[in-house]
């Protein structure tokens, strides 16, 4: 596709739901636009995640675009909690809507971008070696973007069909009458096994870490909600805003311990009743923070749960001992139920792990064999950093984002790197992204690019880059921020403890979507505080 459009003004990489509201912002706002996507379509992971049970585990009418109310008029969700299938169909319709496709470049992959410091501007290599320029360069390439195959040995040894869900074929996946083995019991694994319990003739799931789980209580949407709905949409939207996670659920006000038992009950199970990780987080301002408060909380999901298995053994294998959303909440629709079914089995790899693939299936470290006809890998992503380091990104002076994020991901705001001049990421690390209701999260960084890139128009600035100190200073307010919570004291794919050799950083800003806002929007209030600024054609 060698570009003869010349230099673009902004490069946008990823055509998922921050691609495709940025391709519109920056477009309707008269800037050059170019999109590439390595997919054929739309979607982001809602394309490439297609498994069986995949739902959002944020409610349809959050989990759109609040930006426009024609959209969230002419769109009709159908049920509380939306299914992969409608989620894509949206964001499809959505391009259409936006006539978005038509600067699109689909089936394109970035896999280098290196900057010209003489010229100002982004050289963009595709992996069919083909060319673009931009001023700007802004990945938006997804927070859990990049599949993460297990590190157990043998794994081109197995014979069966092996599948991750992140890449689920797109033809039928006909498991009737297989013995299917799933590794992995992340928010993935959890949909996948309870959609194909019933219908693979055995079930073996391999747990290495149970989950905290929060029933959806899913059901379909109706007039009365959609009435309730369209007739609200500042008051809702304004509860989203003052939201630490960008929900629609009233703020809590007291901490888990200041109330009595009976009261902590009964608000847990109100909770647990309405459904959703979100709203049943949301039931005491202190779940993240203190331990006393979260040990409350937590024993009750292990009431659930052990009321919910009939066998006890297996119950057990079931309760997680971790403190209480220090990993990824999952939402399910009868998880836990699928233990009492014939032909389901759970097999703890805790303590006796998957030592290796064989032709046939798996052994663990025992030696005891599993055939399995199917594997299915739900073990997740390199997560947050690893779309962006997939790509080879040479700033400054030959620095490289490898480099920059050799011990870690550091940056201004989770937007810019210092070092890499007029390059933006959408809800990087550094943002609050994966601990949000990301589509507010998404909303806010192109509304910031936006003014920002109108706002160096405006004064003629060329180039624009984050300062090593302001970078510096943010990444000690982040740190800072983690370490007054409880997340790092449990080892997460937030903190890249997933992934042998990744640096252990906690990297998603956990001080809420209000605090951050205001943060990145004085920022750019004041002048851009801490980015230095360089007009145009002069040498930076
Ligand atoms: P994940 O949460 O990272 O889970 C990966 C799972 O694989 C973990 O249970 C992990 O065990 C296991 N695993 C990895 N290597 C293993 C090994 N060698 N042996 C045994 N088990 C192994 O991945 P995910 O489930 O794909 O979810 C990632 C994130 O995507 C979620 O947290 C969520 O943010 C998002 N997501 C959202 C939805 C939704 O909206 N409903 C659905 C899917 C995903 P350990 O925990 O012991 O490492």
């Amino acid at each position: 596709m060698t570009d003869d459009r010349g230099v673009h003004d902004v490069l946008i990489v990823g055509a998922g739901f921050a691609g495709m509201y940025l391709l519109h912002r920056l477009r309707a706002a008269g800037f050059d636009v170019l999109a590439v996507e390595a997919a054929p379509e739309v979607g982001g992971t809602w394309y490439h995640n297609r498994y069986p049970g995949l739902r959002c585990d944020v409610e349809s009418l959050e989990y759109q675009y609040s930006w426009s109310e024609a959209l969230r008029r002419g769109w009709r969700w159908s049920e509380r909690f939306s299914a992969q299938p409608e989620i894509l169909a949206y964001a499809r319709w959505v391009a259409d809507q936006l006539d978005l496709r038509r600067d699109i470049r689909f089936n394109t992959r970035v896999a280098r971008a290196a900057w010209q410091d003489a010229a100002h501007h982004w050289i963009a290599t595709t992996d069919a070696g083909e060319t673009v320029s931009a001023r700007h360069v802004v990945f938006a390439t997804g927070a859990l973007a990049v599949p993460r195959m297990p590190d157990i040995p043998g794994i081109d040894r197995y014979q069966g069909r092996l599948i991750h869900t992140a890449d689920w074929p797109h033809d039928t996946v006909d498991v009737a009458g297989q013995t299917v083995g799933l590794i992995g019991t992340g928010s993935s694994g959890l949909q996948v096994a309870t959609a194909l319990a019933g219908k693979a003739g055995r079930l073996k799931v391999f747990q290495r870490s149970p989950a905290y789980s929060i029933p959806a209580q899913n059901r379909p949407l109706t007039d009365a909600d959609y009435a309730a709905f369209l007739g609200n949409l500042p008051a809702l939207d304004a509860m989203a805003m003052a939201h630490r996670g960008g929900i629609v659920c009233p703020l809590p006000t007291s901490g888990a311990q200041a109330v009595s038992a009976e009261e902590r009950a009964q608000t847990l199970e109100d909770r647990w009743q309405h459904g959703g990780a979100f709203t049943f987080l949301s039931s005491f301002n202190d779940v993240q923070t203190d331990a006393g408060s979260n040990a409350l909380v937590a024993d009750f999901v292990r009431a659930k749960i052990r009321e919910t298995v009939t066998d006890p053994d297996t119950a057990e294998k079931l309760v997680p001992r971790y403190l209480f959303a220090t990993r990824r909440t999952c939402v399910d629709t009868g998880y836990y139920q699928i233990f009492n079914r014939e032909g389901v089995e759970l097999v703890d790899v805790s303590t006796d792990p998957i030592a290796e693939f064989t032709e046939t299936g798996i052994r663990l470290a025992s030696g005891v064999e599993h055939p399995l006809d199917t594997i299915i890998l739900a073990t997740g992503y390199d997560a947050m950093t690893g779309a962006f380091l997939a790509v080879e990104v040479t700033g400054r002076e030959g620095l490289t984002n490898a480099q920059a994020w050799a011990e870690g991901p550091v940056n201004l705001l989770g937007l810019m790197v210092a070092g890499f001049p007029n390059l933006f990421t959408v809800t990087g690390p550094g943002s609050p992204s994966v601990l949000t209701n990301v589509i507010r999260s998404i909303e806010h960084h192109v509304d910031w690019l936006t003014r920002c890139f109108e706002d160096l128009r405006a004064q003629g600035i060329g180039v624009i880059e984050a300062t090593p100190e302001a970078q510096a200073d943010w990444v000690a307010h982040n740190n800072a921020i983690s370490a007054g919570t409880l997340f790092t004291r449990t080892p997460s794919w937030y903190c890249g403890a997933d992934i042998p050799g990744k640096p252990k950083v906690f990297m998603p800003y956990a001080g809420g979507l209000p605090a951050y806002r205001q943060k990145a929007d004085g920022m750019a209030a004041n002048g851009y505080a801490g980015f230095a600024l360089t007009k145009a054609g002069v040498r930076a």
